[in-house]
């Protein structure tokens, strides 16, 4: 089974949840309990100009839309590859949502795991990728990936095939206020 960032995210909320859903095959009926905004599909005349120019601002020498990447452990698919002129690359991933001073941890997440299944495909080095709120006239944020975020994304992707190939119970998570409202809460250890 290959992980996708829904997987790694879940983890990081709490490393049970992995057990409980993927092991015991247990669904969980609450999504609220970490959250995954997809952007939505949104194809105008208007987008396609803000695109354009979102590009140009950024300074981008090459496009790859649209990308299904993997790397053998993990899977996803990228809204946009960007090679930049310094010659990295970056992923830019757009959100169908308003920016509120704050980037969640999930996207940023989801852009690290992004940015090593572009390293491993596309062989190029990435230091930053980029969100785009479109319910904020196309706000462009910036978020720096370190190799420590790279390195985080990794060892998390190892632990959950561990869990799921070994039927491994793992540590819960050290936040018991997210125990409180957890969909798992009355069959979990703690
Ligand atoms: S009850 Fe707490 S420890 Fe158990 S799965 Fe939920 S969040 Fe994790």
């Amino acid at each position: 089974m290959t992980i996708t960032p829904s997987h790694i995210i879940q983890y990081l909320y709490c490393p049970r949840f992995t057990f409980f859903e993927y092991v015991l095959a247990i669904p969980q009926y609450e999504e609220k309990n970490y959250k995954v905004i997809r952007g939505r599909d949104l194809h105008n005349e208007k987008l396609e100009q803000n695109k354009q120019y979102l590009r140009k601002k950024i300074g981008v020498k090459e496009k790859h839309l649209d990308q299904y990447l993997t790397n053998g452990l993990l899977r996803g698919k990228v809204d946009e590859v960007l090679l930049l002129e310094d010659g990295t690359m970056s992923p830019l991933d757009y959100k169908f949502a308003e920016y509120k001073d704050k980037i969640y941890d999930t996207y940023k997440t989801q852009l690290y795991c992004y940015a090593w299944l572009i390293e491993e495909n596309f062989g190029k080095k990435v230091k930053k990728g980029f969100i785009v709120y479109t319910r904020s006239k196309h706000k462009l944020i910036e978020v720096e990936v370190t190799e420590s975020d790279l390195d985080k994304i990794k060892k998390c992707a190892l632990e959950i095939q561990l869990i799921i190939d070994n039927n491994f119970f793992p540590k819960a998570t050290k936040y018991k206020k997210r125990c409180l409202d957890c969909t798992y809460k009355n069959i979990c250890i703690k």
